[in-house]
């Protein structure tokens, strides 16, 4: 069989299995609570398994409990071309961030069997483990240790807010497999994610052909001066840390303006000592967030940050502690992946643009071990980690569309 754009999935059996999972976890206002390794992450489970072996696919389970279903290939040396995402959510999640991809791969393999396709390459579905990081921290953890980027034992002995371990909690719901997390090898990796941001509706693409994922710079910001009453403190007096993190706040802003189009810096957290409402603040610790799919921008936005924020605090006569809290390199994906995504949608005749990830996903860690490539649909207002997380049928049946041409393009049709 040619690789046609007449070859699409099945959009409706798409959005039923959206709807159907979603059903696991609910949230309060319509989207999904299943965060990783709970009873209701134990139930999306058992249901994925039961829909794949349906499907005819061999499970397999590693260590950190990421979960592998196998379609054969007709070559038995040819190594599989992995699809999948994650099904862990959010404590106030939606109903698609990961699982789209995850179930967009099940619908690929349900095409495949009703159109008795095969392939030369074996094909995979994986669920990976804990992607959300809210109740383990950090995120993208199982895909990080898969690739190497974090031991076993560290990511065993991570904590939640109870004290409970993800190596018990793995244990406790019975998804602890036997096969050694990071032993398998992979052709390549496609991952389909909604976008999370609002460029592609703004623009009204179908379909997100990511190229880069940005890098990360975490820097913690600690200013110390003095606190003291905010009725009688002279204002020459003051040594007030409010007012550093003001300026810095600004800073951090004028920094990322200086490097667009593809720079971004904020100040999303901060603690305020001792935070009363007649009390010149005597510290503030706060956390700056640069990011950049381009190295020597993230790095220089950096140094220009570690160069002014000293001034700044001596100008104001506080004390300044600025330390690394937070690195991803950026990522560059697979040039022969990316293609493939990219004559997929044109072969489909949906329209598309080039993008970078903004976010984290399980696929920056596996391209360090494979090449890899990820497709992005759009999501209503940009919408994400928020229970009104929201997309159209047809934008998941276009992104699974581009993944199916695309996983077909790498994987080769028999005919
Ligand atoms: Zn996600």
């Amino acid at each position: 069989m040619a690789l046609t754009g007449n070859l699409r999935i099945n959009g409706d059996r798409l959005w039923d299995s959206l709807m159907d999972m979603a059903k696991i976890g609910p949230g309060l206002r319509g989207g999904n609570n299943r965060q990783t390794l709970t009873d209701e992450d134990a139930e999306g489970r058992r249901l994925f398994q039961s829909w794949c072996e349906k499907a005819g696919l061999t499970m397999g389970v590693d260590t950190m409990g990421n979960m592998f279903f196998h379609r054969e290939g007709t070559d038995p040396d040819a190594l599989p071309v992995y699809v999948g995402s994650h099904l862990d959510t959010q404590p106030t999640g939606g109903k698609y961030d990961g699982v789209l991809g995850v179930l967009g791969g099940l619908e690929l393999i349900r095409t495949l069997n009703d159109l008795n396709i095969k392939t030369k390459h074996p094909i995979v579905v994986v669920n990976w483990t804990n992607e959300e990081g809210t109740r383990f921290a950090p995120a993208m953890l199982a895909s990080g240790v898969f690739a190497g980027i974090h031991t076993q034992d560290w990511a065993y002995a991570r904590e939640d807010a109870k004290g409970k371990t993800f190596g018990d909690e793995l244990e406790r719901i019975g998804w602890k497999g036997d096969e050694n997390v990071g032993a398998r090898k992979m052709h390549a990796l496609f991952e389909l994610h909604i976008e999370q941001g609002p460029i592609l509706e703004i623009e009204g693409k179908d379909i997100g052909v990511v190229t880069h994922g940005q890098g990360l710079w975490w820097l913690q910001i600690t200013l110390t001066g003095k606190d003291s009453h905010t009725g009688s403190t002279p204002m020459p007096m003051r040594r007030n840390a409010g007012l550093g993190m003001a300026r810095i706040t600004e800073l951090v802003h004028t920094i990322a303006m200086a490097h667009q189009p593809s720079a971004v810096g904020a100040i999303g957290h901060c603690d305020v000592y001792p935070n009363s409402r007649n009390v010149i603040p005597g510290k503030v610790i706060f956390t700056v967030d640069f990011r950049s799919p381009d190295i020597k921008t993230l790095n220089a936005m950096k140094a220009e940050l570690e160069e002014k924020a000293p001034k700044i605090a001596k100008e104001l006569g506080l004390e300044i502690e600025i330390e690394e809290a937070g690195h991803f390199d950026p990522v560059t994906f697979d040039e022969g992946c990316v293609t493939a995504v990219r004559n997929a949608a044109e072969r489909l005749g949906y329209s598309h643009r080039n993008m970078i990830s903004g976010a984290g996903h399980d696929a920056c860690w596996v391209n360090r071990v494979a090449p890899t490539a990820m497709v992005m649909c759009p999501c209503v207002g940009g919408l994400s980690h928020n229970e009104d997380e929201e997309i159209s049928k047809e934008w998941a049946a276009a992104g699974a569309d581009v993944l199916l041409h695309a996983v077909l393009e790498t994987a080769v049709i028999e005919t």
